[in-house]
């Protein structure tokens, strides 16, 4: 094992993606290492252009306020910058939402989340990893499988292929971290060298994000800043959110659940927002000038793979990000949940001795559970209360439902509700605080309100 006394942990590391699990890994990586390589199959141009392996950046991306702690904790300044670029932050009180039957009350929840083109984020945090000394780009560049100890219970490195160029070995490493995204192929990787094929949970939903990007009128005047109508479930399956984005520009995501996608074509996709619950979206953007095309990402379901499970798995490899876990994104939580696996990482890191690297990917694949309970939680509960959508309900689900929709309900009047609501989907506080004395209290005795118009 190499490393040495000043605290490092071992001279070289490879991380696989560079999309947001593998830049926020190399960040954390970069205290602990002598030398990071960043291996990523696209060509990264210094711009905030979407990229062939970023399909999603054309869609609307929020990043949740846990995950902006995350990620100024990690790059000081970085949100003040952000905002300087044009990123847009806004909070409960910003929203026009609809969710649930009920416009949610316009509440002060001090919760602050960010909104801007996922090539804009993407390239902000691209520039400050890029900027620090020990980190090396190798882009352009698609790994083909891992490179192992004889007896395969070491991973030492990747088989690797530029563009152009024949297929290198780029052996000898300390630790790779796979952070390549839903297709990782790691589950194959791993099978072609004798391990078990590792256990998958899909919660299939079918979901297809229409979206497109429109300038903001110069008049336009709300009382909103963001708007968003949610489906009703397990009745509605359509929903629309309108956010904005830098340069003075909206981009509305129509999201269909369970193959009622929206259509491609400008008239039917303007008729599916008008379908919509609430007609709000299509009045803000019928007279909008559209700033791009419609463009469409389908997603089949979240996904988990279950690596904490497999009897026998590799020193030296850690698989983070949607490679392990990809969410359904209606939530808006995969950046977050991605941010939360690394400070794991940085944990388990901070736990080896200087030089020792034994242990850590299977203390990293053991623990990671832990902190995708939360938000694979979530996801799954809202997603499972479709009767079609195919998975174990957990022990008590009908009551959770029963909670969810009192607490949805009070949402749309009581701003203690809002605010623990909001706390708990942008991952600050556990869902438990959401049955707070307090709350359950107002859960228990609230009279039903009819939904409001
Ligand atoms: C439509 C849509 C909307 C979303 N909206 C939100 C949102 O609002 N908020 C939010 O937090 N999350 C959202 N997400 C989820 C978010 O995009 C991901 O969770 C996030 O990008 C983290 O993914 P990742 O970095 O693990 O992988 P990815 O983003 O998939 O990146 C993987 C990277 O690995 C590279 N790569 C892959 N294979 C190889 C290989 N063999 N060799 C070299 N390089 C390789 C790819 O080129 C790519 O750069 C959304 C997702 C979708 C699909």
């Amino acid at each position: 094992m190499s490393g040495d006394a000043n605290g490092k942990l071992g001279k070289h590391v490879v991380v696989l993606g560079s999309s947001m699990a593998g830049l926020l890994a190399t960040r954390v990586l970069s205290e602990r290492f002598e030398k990071v390589t960043l291996v990523e199959r696209d060509a990264l141009q210094d711009n905030p252009e979407p990229r062939k392996g970023s399909p999603q950046a054309q869609h609307l991306h929020v990043l949740l306020a846990r995950g902006a702690q995350v990620i100024e904790e990690l790059f000081p300044g970085f949100f003040k910058e952000l905002v300087e670029a044009g990123s847009c932050p806004g909070e409960m009180s910003d929203a026009a939402w609809y969710h649930f039957g009920q416009w949610k009350a316009r509440a002060q929840t001090g919760v602050i989340a960010y909104s801007q083109t996922r090539g804009l984020l993407d390239w902000k945090v691209r520039q400050r990893v890029l900027a620090l000394p020990n980190v090396t780009v190798l882009d352009r560049c698609e790994a083909h499988g891992y490179l192992t100890t004889p007896d395969k219970s070491r991973v030492t490195g990747l088989k690797l292929q530029r563009q152009g160029e024949p297929e290198m070995a780029l052996d000898g490493v300390d630790l790779v971290v796979d952070a390549s995204g839903r297709g990782s192929q790691t589950p194959r990787w791993l099978e072609e060298l004798g391990y078990p094929r590792v256990e998958q949970t899909i919660i299939k939903t079918d979901v297809a994000y229409n979206s497109r990007m429109y300038h903001r009128p110069k008049n336009h005047k709300a009382s909103w800043s963001m708007l968003a109508v949610y489906a009703d479930p397990p009745n509605g399956r359509r929903m629309g959110v309108l956010m904005p984005i830098e340069k003075d520009r909206w981009i509305l995501s129509l999201c269909g659940i369970l193959k009622d996608h929206a259509p491609t074509d400008e008239a039917g996709f303007l008729q599916f927002a008008r379908e919509l619950p609430k007609p709000d979206i299509y009045d803000a953007v019928k007279d909008a000038e559209p700033a791009g095309p419609i463009v469409v990402h389908k997603f089949p379901g979240s996904q988990r793979r279950h690596y904490d499970q497999m009897a026998r798995f590799p020193e030296s490899l850690v698989v983070l990000g949607d490679a392990l876990c990809s969410l359904n994104p209606i939530y808006g939580q995969g950046m977050t949940a991605s941010a939360l696996e690394v400070m794991l990482l940085r944990e388990c890191l901070l736990k080896q001795g200087p030089g020792e690297l034994s242990g850590l990917a299977q203390r990293f694949r053991k623990q990671v559970p832990s902190v995708l309970l939360v938000p694979w939680m979530l996801a799954l509960t809202e997603d499972l209360s479709y009767p079609e959508v195919e998975g174990q309900r957990p022990p008590g689900f009908g009551l959770m439902r029963w909670y969810a929709t009192r607490l949805h309900n009070l949402a749309a009047h009581d701003p203690e509700v809002v605010r623990g609501f909001a706390n708990v989907q942008h991952m600050l506080k556990s869902p438990a605080a959401l049955a707070s004395p307090g709350i359950l209290w107002r859960v228990l005795t609230s009279r039903w309100s009819s939904p409001t118009t």
